[in-house]
């Protein structure tokens, strides 16, 4: 196979080529068609106190039923989106949702990501107020997760850009810290209120001796810093317990909760509810 791929790249005319790019093309097409129709959905991921393990929120992550093929990765159309210009409505579907969702549970944060484009776009700001205005949602509950991908490049209007956000009330988060080439160095420099540490360092915290002294080393300069850290990607009790341990303040992973639709978060919260008034109760009549 590699040896294929190979001479493939000595000829001047690779029909594969044309077959890549046309399964592109009809993947952008049914992208956009499912943009337009609102066939796009959200799924919210729980956000946990690292002490408690109680829920404090969630994180939306958008899930695409592609007619014909069965759910696509966000990994594969959000980048696709990127380049076709779709991103910008993606990207206000999402907010928007999540904003209008996010009403029914008061007593939980809501954390959206957005993508480098989005962030590029100079009317970010104004269609972040305008959605907040028009959902009426407390700004302090949302956060907005962006990576760092963009921030390397334009760091005087990733600043600005941030600075902006934060006035609208909005918390702002580093996404994926530790995934890619982001400096220690940023973290003061732009503001955020909160870092995320990749699921790929979180894996091997109970395996590898040097992944975990980076990892704790990591925590630590951002708590030094003031900064809240998340550990997302926990899967086993074992991270879940390093984590805190290294100073983590909140946990995401599938030990506490898989990407769930909104109806099951709302009757988790039900049964919380109802759980804890039961127990207000016990002990009011004890
Ligand atoms: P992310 O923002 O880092 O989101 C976390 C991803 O890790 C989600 O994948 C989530 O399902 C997955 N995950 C969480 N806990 C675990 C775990 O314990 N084990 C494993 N194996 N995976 C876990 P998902 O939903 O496939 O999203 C992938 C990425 O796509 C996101 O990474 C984010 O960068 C992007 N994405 C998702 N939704 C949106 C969106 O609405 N807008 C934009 N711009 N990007 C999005
Ligand atoms: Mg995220
Ligand atoms: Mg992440
Ligand atoms: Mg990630």
């Amino acid at each position: 196979k590699a040896k294929e791929a190979g001479r493939a790249r000595m000829t001047l005319y690779d029909p594969s080529m044309d077959a890549d790019r046309e399964q592109r093309n009809a993947l952008e097409l049914d992208l956009r068609i499912a943009i337009e129709s609102g066939d796009l959905t959200l799924a919210y991921q729980p956000l946990v106190d690292a002490g408690t393990h109680a829920l404090t929120g969630v994180e939306a992550l958008v899930r695409w039923n592609r007619p014909g093929h069965g759910p696509v990765s966000p990994e594969l159309f959000i980048p696709i989106a990127e380049t076709s210009g779709l991103i910008e409505s993606l990207g206000l579907f999402v907010l928007r949702k999540a904003c209008e969702t996010a009403k029914q549970w008061p007593e939980l944060n809501v954390s959206v990501n957005v993508s480098p484009g989005q962030f590029r776009n100079p009317a970010f700001t104004d269609y972040v107020r305008y959605v907040l205005k028009q959902t009426e949602i407390e700004a302090s509950r949302i956060t907005l997760e962006i990576t760092e991908g963009y921030m390397i490049q334009n760091p005087q209007r990733t600043r600005q850009s941030i600075e902006r956000l934060k006035g609208l009330g909005v918390k702002v988060a580093l996404d994926d810290f530790g995934s890619g080439f982001s400096s220690i160095g940023y973290l003061r420099q732009f503001g955020f209120d909160r870092i995320k540490i990749d699921r790929s360092l979180v894996m091997g915290v109970n395996e590898d001796k040097r992944q975990r002294e980076m990892l704790q080393a990591t925590v630590a300069l951002a708590r030094s810093l003031d900064i809240p850290v998340t550990a997302e990607g926990i899967e086993t009790e074992g991270q879940a317990v390093a984590m805190r341990l290294f100073g983590c303040d909140c946990l995401q992973g599938y030990l506490f909760g898989k990407p769930l639709t909104a109806e099951r978060i709302t009757e988790m919260l039900d049964e919380l509810r109802t759980a804890e008034q039961s127990t207000r109760r016990r002990l009011g009549a004890a």
